[in-house]
């Protein structure tokens, strides 16, 4: 018997793509001390990272249980490795991040308005879960701050746009010196936070 329906709505952080895996919870929360336990394939195959469309280069099944712990409580476990490209701070080119997912929580999934196990939550409504979107927090949380393709890339010159990991150019730069590029992120990263 599936444990989960695949529900189709459009979804802006897979990039518009009908995919949306659904939990229900009552499943299990209408039986005491139901549990169930499955493994399931992701659905999609890029995610929405910081504005950029990054492949989902190798995915595990996603394996997951849950157990009724009463009273609205759920033991919800879920375990899933993922290697994403993610583009490089400085140069652009993708760099494969691997991410594990191993979530780990016993909460109180009851709509109630007092209920404050959802108060942070965004993926459980309704005594459903929502699995793409708590893949979605995870791989947010997990990634790294500054992502680089190598600690001392290069970047892309300003002036001309060439990747000068790849390709020297004689541009007159501000910065021309590569123990600036650190200052430079700093930079960037301000920015990019305005
Ligand atoms: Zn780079
Ligand atoms: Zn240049």
């Amino acid at each position: 018997m599936l444990k989960f329906f695949v529900d189709k709505v459009n979804f802006d952080m897979y990039n518009g793509k009908s995919v949306v895996m659904i939990i229900k919870l009552n499943d299990v929360l209408s039986v005491p001390d139901k549990a169930v336990e499955e493994d399931i394939e992701l659905d999609f195959d890029s995610i929405n990272i910081r504005g950029f469309d990054c492949a989902i280069k190798d995915a595990t099944s996603l394996h997951y249980k849950l157990v009724n712990l009463g009273d609205n409580r759920c033991h919800i476990m879920i375990r899933c490795d993922l290697t994403i490209a993610v583009p490089c701070d400085r140069c652009l080119e993708d760099v494969d991040i691997p991410i594990s997912i191993d979530y780990n929580e016993a909460l109180n999934v009851s709509d109630d308005e007092d209920n404050q196990d959802l108060d942070d939550i965004s993926y459980i409504r309704e005594y459903q879960l929502d699995i793409n979107m708590l893949i979605y927090e995870e791989v947010s949380l997990k990634l790294p701050m500054k992502i680089l393709c190598k600690d001392d890339c290069l970047g892309i010159c300003p002036v001309c746009g060439v990747n000068r990991n790849i390709k020297e150019c004689t541009c007159d730069r501000k910065v021309p010196d590569p123990r600036m590029a650190d200052a430079l992120d700093m930079i960037n990263d301000f920015f990019k936070e305005v």
